[in-house]
């Protein structure tokens, strides 16, 4: 799509200026600028994205337009169903993901997309409360969904079902099951700058991230081949398939500026209160086991709907190791120590989650050596 700015004038402007009146962002507008995109919907568009969890650059391109469009939706405007080749995505599926969950059926991770998961759900509450058990949630679904007192009071359910899988899964790392995500691959190489590409170097820090995870014992597997690169939505569905416990996805940023520079790490947020809290706090550890090895500048976690984090179930955190753009962040990713040193601050940082803080190493200061030992002593052994 075209990316819509401050100046422009056409109907999908209209209709961005519709939906952010509707969310209080825009007051009242003559006719006459209907379809304008001016000062203030610049500075409404850059208010949705924050909201949102998006880059607030105040354009409206394929992802801000998409959030735009979803966020029209509210539960009842449509009848929601499964669709295998273009899933129904919306702020009402996100509304029913919701009650769903309050009521003690699991949708997985409320990321506003209809999926399979969702239809499980939702079959299983219409054949709990006498209703046709078809997954289509129409009109006589909506009534019962919304009669039904709260199960579950206070709280974010789905917030306390992430933490409650990572509290009975233990503390060792040996089985837990990893999804490493270099980002890019084959054709597509990211980040270029010279002979140097992202998809090249992040190939390699994902195969000694995987291999210094097997020696733990982990599950650990890539989502791509050296010579392939999947979609977003296909690396999301390798790791639904595997079951994974946490997915990894490593990229280099970029930027215009040759002084733009350091780590950050993301996990997903939508901004309106649902956030993988998880994912949140793995992502935190990563970054501070990060920062203090490396001496990176700190660009710190952040929350985002990027389509990897949105459509994975489990705890997913993007690492971006770096700008390739800017010389000493290049430098540094070039040496194959320093991604050596990646890769075990991630394993520890992995660890400091299972371990949900409960350990007094101070950050940096547990090394990959003391996570093998742990991993052997008896202890930690039987805690199965
Ligand atoms: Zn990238």
């Amino acid at each position: 799509m075209q990316l819509l700015r401050r100046g422009d004038h056409s109907p999908a402007v209209g209709e961005i200026r519709s939906t952010l009146k509707r969310f209080g962002l825009l007051g009242q507008y003559p006719i006459s600028v209907a379809d304008h995109f001016d000062e203030d919907v610049e500075r409404a568009v850059r208010g949705f994205q924050q909201q949102r969890g998006l880059i607030a650059d105040g354009i409206v391109g394929p992802a801000t337009y998409r959030a735009v469009r979803e966020a029209g939706w509210t539960l009842g405007d449509r009848m929601l169903a499964l669709m295998i080749s273009a899933p129904m995505s919306g702020d009402d599926v996100v509304t029913l993901q919701e009650r769903l969950l309050e009521l003690g059926f699991d949708p997985g991770r409320p990321g506003g997309v209809f999926d399979d998961r969702t239809e499980a759900a939702l079959r299983k509450f219409q054949r709990e409360y006498g209703l046709v058990p078809d997954g289509l949630c129409g009109p006589a679904t909506l009534r019962s969904l919304r009669q039904l007192g709260r199960k579950v009071t206070g709280g974010r359910p789905h917030l306390l079902r992430e933490q409650e899988l990572l509290r009975e899964s233990g503390p060792r790392l040996r089985g837990k099951r990893i999804v490493v995500d270099p980002g890019h691959g084959g054709p597509d190489r990211g980040v270029v700058v010279g002979a140097v590409a992202e998809s090249d170097l992040m190939w390699d820090l994902g195969r000694r991230l995987v291999g210094r995870m097997a020696a733990t014992g982990m599950d650990a597997m890539l989502s791509r081949q050296e010579n392939t690169c999947p979609a977003e939505v296909e690396r999301a569905e390798f790791a639904n398939n595997a079951n994974a416990d946490l997915v990894l996805s490593l990229h280099t940023d970029a930027s215009h500026s040759m002084h733009a520079q350091g780590l950050a790490t993301y996990h997903f947020g939508n901004g309106s209160g649902s956030t993988s809290t998880v994912g949140e706090a793995l992502a935190g550890f990563i970054q501070r086991e990060l920062l203090i090895r490396t001496a990176l500048f700190d660009c710190r976690s952040q929350a985002r709907t990027w389509e990897l984090l949105r459509l994975t179930r489990m705890p997913t955190v993007r690492i971006e190791v770096g700008y390739l753009t800017h010389l000493g962040d290049r430098q540094r990713l070039l040496d194959p120590t320093f991604r050596d040193v990646v890769a075990e601050g991630i394993v520890v940082g992995v660890k400091r989650l299972y371990l949900l803080g409960q350990d007094d190493q101070p950050t940096g200061t547990f090394t990959f050596s003391d996570v093998l030992a742990r991993e052997l002593e008896r202890g930690e052994a039987q805690a199965i």
